[in-house]
């Protein structure tokens, strides 16, 4: 157990194995690191066995001993949740890179358990979905004290491919707070690709049409034809689920009303979210939130 700032990191716990939290995984375990993975659907977790990572059947067993604990839960209570469980196996200045979107509010009570039981924090929220997960791609969006910076890159510099700092003091939010404008964007256009299709298809525009019409200009963009392509195939395998884009959604109007923002956009969006998860699409990727344009 390392109980200094500047040594190196030589293990980390990974708890949460969903899409994000594999791919983060598998990264750190091939680059030599020791890994103790740890998901609720421990099955889930299973196949990083064959990448050298260690599947712990608690989140105290995955933390015992490890240099560094890498939070990759789907929301804030969730990353408490596990970091409680944890708790007995946790040693003091242990360092915590929470990398879930968990959303400024949500962001308190995991900064005041990280001081209660003296665990060193960083919020380190990522943009990048699972193709730059497994890449080793991410930009991660971090929030943490300058003598902390050393030791957390060298985790991030194996699952992303740059880190933004945005701020030394991690209980500001600033990086959370940057991750909820960036997700607004990204579901803005997520949103907005699924009801072009939609309206395309009920005008009996051929969406290709639409395409060929973009192509090429400034509305046009990577992630325009990406979500389109799963629309089009249907192949609705995710990067990033439907629910998951539904709780960052709330996590926006909630963070906009907070600042007193109008958010009429993001109210859109998470009716869309809400509506396609309704119908079934969850564990869809976010894409199939197209569906909220037609009824049943
Ligand atoms: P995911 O595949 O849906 O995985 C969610 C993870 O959270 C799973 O490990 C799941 O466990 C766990 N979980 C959910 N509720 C839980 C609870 N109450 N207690 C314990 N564990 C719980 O999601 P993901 O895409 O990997 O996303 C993980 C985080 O990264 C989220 O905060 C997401 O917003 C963020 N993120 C995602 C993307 C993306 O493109 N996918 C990009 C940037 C950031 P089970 O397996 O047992 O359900």
């Amino acid at each position: 157990m390392v109980d200094n700032n500047t040594s190196d990191i030589r293990s980390v716990a990974v708890l949460g194995t969903g899409i994000m939290g594999t791919a983060m995984a598998r990264n750190l375990a091939r680059a030599g690191l020791d890994v103790r993975v740890w998901n609720r659907t421990r099955a889930k977790a299973e196949p990083l066995a064959a990448d050298g990572a260690r599947v712990a059947d608690t989140p105290g067993e995955a933390v015992d001993g490890a240099d560094a604990v890498l939070t990759m839960l789907l929301d804030g209570p969730a990353a408490l949740d596990a970091m409680r469980q944890a708790a007995p196996q946790l040693a003091p200045r242990t360092l915590w890179l929470q990398m879930s979107t968990v959303g400024p509010a949500a962001l308190e009570p995991l900064v005041r358990f990280a001081a209660e039981q003296d665990l060193r924090f960083v919020d380190a929220p990522v943009l990048g979905t699972k193709a730059p997960a497994e890449k080793g791609q991410l930009v991660v969006l971090a929030a943490g004290p300058h003598d902390l910076r050393d030791r957390a890159e060298q985790v991030f510099g194996i699952v992303g491919g740059r880190t933004q700092w945005v701020g030394e003091d991690a209980a500001s939010g600033a990086a959370s707070r940057l991750k909820i404008v960036v997700n607004n964007w990204v579901l803005t256009v997520i949103a907005g690709t699924g009801e072009t299709l939609a309206l395309s298809k009920g005008l009996g525009v051929d969406p290709r049409e639409f395409l060929a019409a973009v192509a090429g200009g400034s509305l046009d963009m990577p992630y325009l034809r990406m979500k389109s392509e799963l629309i089009l195939t249907g192949d609705l395998a995710p990067s990033f689920t439907v629910s998951a884009g539904h709780k960052d959604a709330r996590l926006i109007t909630d963070a906009a009303e907070g600042a007193g923002v109008r958010s009429d956009l993001a109210q859109a969006v998470a009716e869309r979210f809400r509506r396609a998860e309704e119908q079934g699409h969850g564990g869809e990727d976010g894409a199939a939130a197209y569906f909220a344009s037609f009824d049943g």
